[in-house]
């Protein structure tokens, strides 16, 4: 696993400001997980709140539209998400390419946007199940990522982070094997070097995320070349979001 791993929380359309008490317990339960970079990406509506109420964790948002400004009714623009606090935002999830129509080519626009606002990315990717059987999720991913990549972006181990969602295991509790996670991570890695060069490839963090959950969260995160997890379901409550976080924190006890 990375040096610092980093497990992130995506909300989805989960959460009311009932749910900022969950966000303060993962947050004071971070603040003596040190080993662990921990972050939440609630909904637009609580990225304030929960900012407020974070004095460890990092908060981020699910998604901005490429503009700044403008006449985009029910648009919101990466500089009002970083103004509410986010300093990160996830672009590229599955759910965002299926129900939107969102293609590479805007997600790297998106991208773009969010790097000027000052925000770093996450960058989802990820194979149908279709793919998959097909023999040619790698090839797949490699070219969904390389497309959706910001073409501005040049200082990658400050900006960028990938995530591989296989969109079969999201949400399914069905997961890829260790070693098919690796191979992709591997993939994935070679992509990122060939894009930016040994350094700057190599330490661009690549998350795993689809149905990672407290009791498969320590296997799944010592898979080759994981620098963490993108967590659906699990990060709703602290209970199991911190059993991730805790999973995440022993890997980097035991020696290498
Ligand atoms: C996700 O959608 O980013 C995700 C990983 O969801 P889940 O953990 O619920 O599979």
């Amino acid at each position: 696993m990375a040096e610092r791993p980093y497990i992130v929380g995506n909300w989805k359309m989960n959460g009311t400001r009932a749910m900022l008490s969950q966000a303060r317990a993962i947050d004071r339960a971070a603040q003596n997980l040190m080993k662990v970079e921990v972050a939440l990406a609630p909904p637009y509506t609580l990225i304030h709140p929960v900012h407020r109420e974070a004095e460890q964790i990092g908060v981020g948002a699910q998604d901005c539209h490429a503009g700044n400004e403008g006449a985009h009714t029910g648009d919101i623009s990466a500089g009002m998400v970083a103004d509410a606090g986010a300093k990160f935002v996830i672009l590229g999830h599955s759910e965002r390419r299926q129900d939107h129509g969102e293609s590479n080519a805007l997600v790297s626009v998106k991208g773009a946007a969010a790097l000027e606002a000052g925000m770093r990315v996450i960058l989802c990717v990820g194979e149908s199940e279709e793919t998959r059987d097909a023999g040619k999720a790698e090839n797949f991913v490699t070219r969904q990522l390389k497309a959706s990549i910001p073409e501005s972006l040049d200082n990658p181990e400050e900006s960028l982070t990938v995530a591989y969602e296989p969109i079969w295991a999201i949400g399914t509790g069905r997961t890829p094997t260790v070693d098919d996670i690796g191979a992709m991570h591997r993939a994935i890695r070679a992509t990122l070097v060939e894009r930016f060069g040994e350094e700057g490839g190599a330490q661009v963090r690549i998350l795993y995320g689809g149905s990672v959950n407290p009791d498969n969260a320590r296997e799944l995160l010592a898979a080759d070349e994981v620098g963490g997890a993108l967590v659906g379901g699990a990060s709703l409550t602290a209970e199991s979001f911190l059993g991730i976080v805790i999973a995440a924190a022993e890997l980097q006890d035991q020696p290498a």
